[in-house]
């Protein structure tokens, strides 16, 4: 590569940058409390609570508002207080009293460290696309194994299918082994990744969000499936297809894994 390029590469670089340095630096005014050992608990039970609730308030406006029933999957099926309740209180009691313990022994073992620089904005991207990739993959192989050995079904994952209709909060209402492997991956895929702290926060919340739509019930025009070209991307309706086929779909989000092994299964959508 020639000086010009490699100093025009390097002043891109910078820009980029200098874009995610000020929100960066605004999060760093929050130091003590990201790196205290109550951070991941309290941020991934805000984030999974604030990404469900506008799905909660939909479908209790639902009998109202007839126009919302054409953007769900089950236009009849509305969630009970009886069936949101259990799983509210198990996504709660699940990170209370076993997620909170096994983060307070990583925090003591290797801290956060947060770093003055903020991630390239490039690097960012390209690093939550690929750790989304890997979670896929490694969440795909998971997931057949559980669907596969009745064992394995009948312990982890038999739970997860309880709610053959999904709703939001749905989407955690899971073995704690199932809750524990995604985790798992979540953090290992950062970590070989080397992600930087903004990175992994960035991963996490999109993850979560890939999730809960995967398990609102809601297709909505701006679904994330409708924004990736090519059907490369499953989304809501696949996932649920999944929910009430228990034999296809196996990826959470993307469909080439299913593709390769004869498992994808097309959702009609509207
Ligand atoms: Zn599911
Ligand atoms: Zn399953």
């Amino acid at each position: 590569m020639s000086g010009r390029n490699t100093s025009e590469l390097h002043i891109l670089c910078s820009a980029s940058q200098l874009f995610l340095q000020p929100l960066w630096d605004h999060l760093r005014t929050w130091e003590a409390l990201i790196q205290s050992p109550f951070f991941p608990v309290i941020f991934s039970i805000i984030t999974y609570v604030g990404f469900c609730l506008p799905f909660v308030v939909l479908d209790v406006l639902c009998p109202w508002v007839p126009a919302l029933r054409r953007y769900k999957i089950h236009p009849d099926f509305l969630p009970t207080t009886r069936q949101l309740l259990p799983c509210l209180g198990q996504t709660l009691y699940q990170h209370l009293i076993f997620v909170f313990p096994v983060t307070l022994l990583h925090w003591s073992r290797c801290p956060t460290f947060l770093p003055h620089e903020a991630p390239e904005l490039f690097q960012l991207v390209c690093h939550v696309v690929f750790c989304l990739l890997l979670f896929d993959t490694e969440f795909f192989v998971w997931h057949v194994l559980h669907h596969k050995v009745p064992w394995l079904y009948r312990s982890f994952h038999k739970m997860h299918h309880q709610n053959s209709s999904s709703f939001a909060l749905a989407t955690q209402y899971m073995s704690i082994w199932e809750l524990f492997s995604l985790g798992f991956f979540d953090m290992m895929n950062v970590t070989l990744l080397e992600c930087h702290p903004l990175t992994v926060l960035v991963f996490h919340v999109v993850n979560m969000w890939l999730s809960v739509e995967d398990h609102s019930g809601y297709d909505f025009p701006w679904s994330t499936h409708r924004l990736v070209p090519f059907g490369w991307y499953g989304g809501v309706a696949h996932h649920d297809l999944h929910h009430s086929t228990f034999n296809c779909n196996f990826a959470p989000y993307f469909t080439h894994w299913d593709k390769i092994l004869g498992t994808l299964r097309s959702a009609h959508t509207k």
